[in-house]
């Protein structure tokens, strides 16, 4: 190992104490990079590693609200503007109770190389609030998100900081926020937040993106060892956007989706998800998982243990729930079921020993997140183009372009991984491919 980066590592865990989830995206990287520098040791010139862990700006505010009871809340808002060097800040906003800072630079850093991925003029950021909106009325819902607004306004616009949806933020809380900033700041900017409704700037293709960008590239994986997904068995962990368009374009390609989950159980359904049915209960009625069980028939099963989803023998396991779900036991469990491939729809699902795990197994591949989960991103990144241009691009026109994006970052990572010896690590290739581009733009633009 390369003792610089070493040396790197551990002085920037020491700088950002009790913060496990950015360290493990921090290590991950950053391991990658030793036989970067080993042939480019001007990566070391100016600190420039140092100065890529260190977000640009952090931002966290409080968000009082009155919900409709009438009592007071206060929640933290969080905006961490990692990496400007190849655009404005761009990614998404999350809000459920587990937010943090030491999350949100964790996404904001992953968010950083694979918008570098997805080839498009995009810098890298996250936020979001501790704010937990399940079971919450439109009516609070509303409330929160204009709070959230009257601060986050001001660090934000369509040349500076684009936010978008993540967990718990989809398009009703983009367009009360979208009517927030609208009011404050007397514009109709569409371009300032992505993932808005179709008929005030949206794009058609930006709610499926992600999902399907993650199968685009689990096909592309197949594809190199000579196979498809017509007739794989696929197990599925959540049952938000990702998770649902994942299991749509996965049957689209004749494979049988077997299992969904969400926080509170995850199902098995032997004969293949109906997919109608997933949807009406999770994106109508926002319900729960165990809903479906009840409404399908009796050959489902409902487990309370949403973990449980990779306990069944697959081909291909799509982790598109949410951080460290899949732990190094349930990757062993997959592993002896005969699993061969697994790409993470989810940013960071893998723990650090699942990940290690499945790079070292034969006869596997593994998809990271920032290049697998790219297309969420990227069709954003299309979306403000058609808002600059104020356009409005057909689905299969989009879609076509979502698609040659994810091939393109398929071919950059096993590319980038071949040049150093690991063809089949996709790990590295996305690393150092993600990286580089940004290292390079930082070194160009100065001591930035
Ligand atoms: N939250 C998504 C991600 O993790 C999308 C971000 C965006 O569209 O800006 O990449």
């Amino acid at each position: 190992m390369h003792a610089t980066i070493e040396t790197l590592k551990n002085d920037v865990l020491a700088r950002n104490a009790g913060e496990p989830e950015f360290h493990q995206a921090v290590v991950e990287v950053l391991d990658s990079l030793a036989p970067v520098l080993e042939t480019h040791p001007e990566y070391l010139d100016q600190d420039v590693i140092r100065r890529l862990c260190e977000p640009e700006r952090q931002v966290i505010f409080r968000v009082p609200w009155i919900d409709s009871k009438g009592n007071v809340n206060i929640n933290r808002g969080y905006r961490v503007e990692f990496n400007s060097a190849l655009g404005p800040y761009k990614g998404g906003l999350r809000f459920h109770p587990t937010v943090n800072l030491g999350i949100v630079k964790f996404l904001g850093f992953e968010q950083t190389f694979k918008n570098s991925l997805t080839g498009l003029p995009i810098g890298g950021g996250k936020g979001g609030s501790d704010f937990d909106p399940h079971g919450r009325s439109d009516r609070d819902i509303m409330a929160f998100c204009q709070s959230f607004m009257t601060e986050l306004y001001r660090h934000i616009g369509e040349y500076t900081d684009v936010p978008a949806g993540d967990i718990g933020v989809g398009t009703r809380e983009i367009g009360y926020m979208f009517g927030q900033y609208k009011r404050i700041t007397n514009r109709f900017e569409s371009g300032v937040l992505t993932g808005k409704g179709l008929s005030w700037g949206g794009s058609l293709v930006r709610p499926e993106a992600t999902g399907y960008g993650t199968i685009f590239f689990a096909r592309e994986m197949l594809a190199t060892q000579g196979e498809d997904f017509d007739g794989k068995r696929v197990s599925v962990s959540g049952s938000g956007n990702v998770a649902i368009y994942a299991i749509e374009k996965a049957q689209e390609l004749g494979a049988v989706v077997v299992t969904a989950s969400d926080s509170k159980g995850s199902i098995y359904d032997p004969d293949g998800i109906d997919l109608d049915l997933l949807k009406q209960i999770k994106l109508k009625e926002r319900g729960r998982i165990s809903e479906y069980a009840d409404r399908r028939s009796n050959r489902v099963e409902f487990h309370e243990n949403r973990n449980d989803v990779w306990q069944v023998p697959v081909d291909v396991a799509l982790p598109c729930a949410t951080q460290n779900e899949l732990d190094v036991h349930a990757a062993q469990t997959l592993i002896n079921n005969g699993l061969r491939v697994v790409a993470e729809g989810a940013n960071m699902p893998l723990t650090a020993d699942a990940a290690s795990l499945m790079r070292e197994t034969e006869g596997v591949l593994f998809g990271p997140a920032k290049a697998v989960n790219a297309g969420g991103v990227a069709t954003s990144a299309l979306e403000m183009q058609q808002n600059a241009s104020r356009d409005r691009w057909t689905f299969d026109y989009t879609e076509t372009r979502l698609e040659e994006i994810m091939v393109d970052v398929h071919e950059t990572c096993r590319a980038t991984a071949q040049e150093y010896g690991a063809p089949s690590d996709y790990v590295l290739g996305a690393n150092i491919a993600g990286v580089t581009k940004v290292v390079d733009a930082m070194i160009a633009q100065g001591l930035v």
